[in-house]
């Protein structure tokens, strides 16, 4: 996405590292999932007494919540990184959220993605979601298995209650969870791999599809709550993941690897160079270059000290970020003509400002190559891609969006070779590409 103008929702992990103390091991894998989100940063430990201590804070993690974990103790725990679909950006939105049922200890809560439909009161859809927990008078993970069904949405999640670390993913399976074995004993769950490698620990296997995942000192026991027909986001292959992280057995990094490749295959343009708008487009230009002969260079540099665009809700920021965040490098591109690979655009607000920075930089050319298709259709499950002006490409072909961006051509990448490059045992979501929904309720909505 260049400069990446669509949101996604959290990262979540949850430890249970019995004799060890668990907030370390959440702040690293925090750290590891900050990508994911920017707004603000939790976690929630249990010390083995009567209440679970949680620390919030706006920002990044170190900022929001580094400074306030000396002395928490506890080897169970769970952690959030926040980016708001729902709900203001504000330190009451933060998560992870504790909450009490009534004659037993607290429990706390956090989740990555959108829970569309929760019964009951006002509040985010979490606090909703974690008023309906509180009022199941069972163990929490009973709590969920009665609770989940009630819920639509896309989401993975991770609770704790009674020395239990909880998981569970929604039913398509929409958002990522992994689960992996601590090296010493104990479990890690996260949204990415990648959080369970920086933590040392051994890949086990992915949360299924409607499935909630119990870990405690004797073990771990499993729970079905749904299931049927997956639709992993593929846009987590496109943009959101990190690229050392493995999702649904593919490696984000062949995936993007793969894409570039079949783009240079389905879109071949003779040029001087070929190269990524930075960060995400990188192995895609990687992989572009590979297949088409044409030498990569970084044209682009991105300041890596300012936060990624796409994490700021308003578009005013965006725009004010794009400016500040890349800049051409002049004796790469002046005089050539230029590939420009970017991993999809939405808005196309910085589409615009890359091919004019390139421009102004004295490239002769810009072709633009996008390694996804184009985005035509808004997402109901949690990523912030929205109908009216968002999707420049809803009503204009690949010729009309180079032309709106100011480039010489502009190309995608077919649905079908995204496909084909991402999918794993799951089936895919696609919908804001193909507008084929996987939920009868998002079917119905799309007929805007
Ligand atoms: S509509 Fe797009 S962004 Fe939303 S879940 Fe499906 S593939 Fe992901």
């Amino acid at each position: 996405m260049i400069s990446g103008e669509a949101g996604e929702e959290c990262g979540v992990i949850g430890v249970l590292a019995p004799g060890r103390p668990a907030v370390p091991m959440l702040l690293d894998g925090l750290f590891t999932l900050q990508h994911r989100g920017q707004e603000s940063a939790g976690l929630a430990v249990w010390d083995g007494g009567d209440d679970i201590a949680t620390r919030l804070g706006m920002g990044l993690v170190g900022d929001a919540i580094g400074g306030q974990v000396d002395g928490l103790g506890g080897s169970l725990g769970i952690g959030h990184v926040r980016y708001s679909t729902s709900g203001a950006s504000s330190l009451a939105n933060a998560q992870p959220i504790r909450g009490r049922r009534r004659g037993r200890t607290p429990f706390a809560i956090a989740h990555n993605g959108n829970l569309t439909w929760v019964p009951g009161p006002g509040g985010t859809d979490t606090r909703r979601l974690a008023t309906l927990l509180a009022g199941v008078h069972r163990p929490l993970g009973a709590a969920m298995a009665d609770t989940l069904p009630l819920v639509s949405g896309a989401y993975s999640l991770v609770a704790m209650a009674d020395g239990t670390l909880y998981a569970a993913r929604d039913s398509y399976g929409f958002r990522p969870l992994s689960m992996g074995v601590l090296e010493g004993g104990g479990w890690v769950v996260a949204s990415e791999t990648a959080a369970l490698d920086a933590l040392g620990a051994e890949f086990v296997r992915d949360v299924e599809p409607g499935e909630i995942v119990e870990f405690d000192v004797r073990g771990t026991r499993s729970y079905r709550f749904g299931g049927g027909r997956s639709a992993l986001c593929v846009f987590e292959h496109v943009y959101f993941a990190r690229p050392d992280s493995v999702i649904d057995k593919r490696p984000v990094y062949e995936v993007r690897r793969d894409c570039g490749a079949a783009l240079a295959r389905e879109a071949p343009v003779e040029a001087d160079l070929v190269m990524p708008v930075p960060d995400t487009a990188r192995i895609a230009a990687l992989g572009y270059a590979e297949e088409s002969g044409i030498r990569y260079a970084e044209g682009l540099v991105r300041n890596i000290y300012v936060s990624r665009t796409f994490i700021q809700p308003s578009q005013a920021q965006r725009q004010g970020g794009v400016r500040l965040k890349l800049r051409p490098v002049e004796h790469v591109v002046a005089g050539r003509s230029v590939v420009v690979v970017d991993d999809s655009i939405v808005r196309a607000t910085s589409a615009r400002q890359v091919v004019a920075l390139l421009r102004s930089a004295g490239a002769t050319r810009v072709h633009v190559r996008v390694a996804s298709p184009a985005v035509r259709w808004p997402c109901f499950f949690g990523v912030d891609i929205r109908v009216g002006d968002d999707l420049a490409a809803r009503h204009r072909t690949a010729e009309e969006m180079g032309r709106l961006v100011g480039a010489d051509s502009l190309a995608y990448l077919s649905a079908d070779a995204l496909v084909s490059a991402a999918r794993g045992s799951m089936d895919l979501c696609t919908a804001c590409f193909t507008g084929d929904y996987p939920t009868a309720d998002s079917r119905r909505e799309a007929t805007w």
